[in-house]
């Protein structure tokens, strides 16, 4: 694809209801007493992104300011960690992320650059979350349901009831063998608990205390959360295990070792995914006026 043919797609009636479902989003976290910051996209320290058996191993890109060398965001979660020890207990963000990840396939569903709605509330659990992201899904596909925009893109999203299933990683791989292949399998969005994965996510008796949220039909997982590892031992112990330099964490160690961090869970929603899902766009790139695809040159 070319500049020009990029510029003719008709990506008007996609962006109409992106515009409807990110007012609806703000506007629940908004009426709920999140304070809505806004993002950053440089610092000192970011998400590893690993372990993650999802994940390619990837590096953050880096730029030199004024004496530090700072990364471009993987994700705001260690952020979202600090400003509830500031004292905020209900934040969410907009936030944009670049990762670059080193794919050997494009599965319709990755961009390197993409916008999570992430959020993050002081001493809730997951089911506190997971409850109110079922709120938020079932209220906004009700509302986005009665769009004209949907008759005119011919999309009939199927009625979502809460409580979500639920089901263990573990299960899932027993079962389905990957959360991909449940997710063509399935005919409503369902949760996957218990992933082992990044040192902030909250471990318990051998159980992680996260979730990730898939939608049916093929289109996979849109959100990924869990509650947070706040105390200093366990973070240093958690990141030795995973290989990670304790030096790539400093301030965020600092913060934790004087008492700082608190706990916490949320979760990050990722907007061209839901996006995706609800118009039914078959590839990720559909959604994105300017497409940022994993091993794709950029057109603009
Ligand atoms: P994560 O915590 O890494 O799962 O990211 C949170 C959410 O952001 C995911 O559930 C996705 O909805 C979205 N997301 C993560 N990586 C990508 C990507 N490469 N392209 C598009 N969306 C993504
Ligand atoms: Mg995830």
């Amino acid at each position: 694809m070319n500049a020009v043919q990029l510029i003719s797609r008709d990506i008007e009636p996609i962006m109409r209801v992106q515009t409807k479902v990110v007012e609806y989003m703000t506007g629940f976290f908004v009426k709920k007493g999140f304070r809505w910051l806004l993002p950053i996209m440089l610092s000192s320290i970011t998400d590893p992104l690993w372990p993650d058996p999802a994940a390619a191993k990837m590096k953050a890109p880096e730029i030199e300011a004024y004496g530090s060398r700072l990364k471009l965001m993987h994700s705001m979660i260690l952020h979202k960690q600090f400003a509830i020890g500031m004292g905020l207990e209900k934040i969410f963000i907009l936030s944009p992320n670049i990762r670059l990840e080193d794919r050997d396939r494009d599965d319709g569903r990755h961009s390197y650059e993409f916008t999570q709605l992430d959020f993050e509330i002081a001493h809730a659990s997951m089911d506190d979350v997971m409850s109110l992201i079922e709120e938020l899904i079932t209220g906004l596909f009700d509302y986005v349901r009665t769009l004209p925009e949907m008759r005119e893109i011919e999309r009939e999203i199927p009625e979502v009831k809460s409580p979500f299933k639920r089901f263990t990683m573990k299960e899932i791989e027993e079962v389905y063998g990957d959360d991909e292949k449940a997710s063509k399998a399935m005919r409503e969005p369902f949760w996957i608990v218990d992933i082992s994965r990044e040192f902030y996510d909250r471990e318990d008796q051998g159980h992680f205390r996260n979730y990730d949220l898939i939608m049916p039909e093929g289109f996979g997982e849109i959100s990924s959360g869990g509650e947070r590892e706040w105390q200093y031992e366990r973070i240093v112990k958690k990141l030795k295990d995973s290989g990670l330099s304790l030096e790539a964490f400093k301030p965020y160690l600092e913060v934790a070792k004087a008492g700082k961090l608190k706990p916490s869970a949320g979760a990050g929603i990722g907007v061209e995914r839901l996006v995706r899902y609800i118009v039914g766009a078959k590839h990720i790139a559909e959604v994105q006026p300017f497409p940022r695809i994993p091993g794709i040159p950029a057109v603009i």
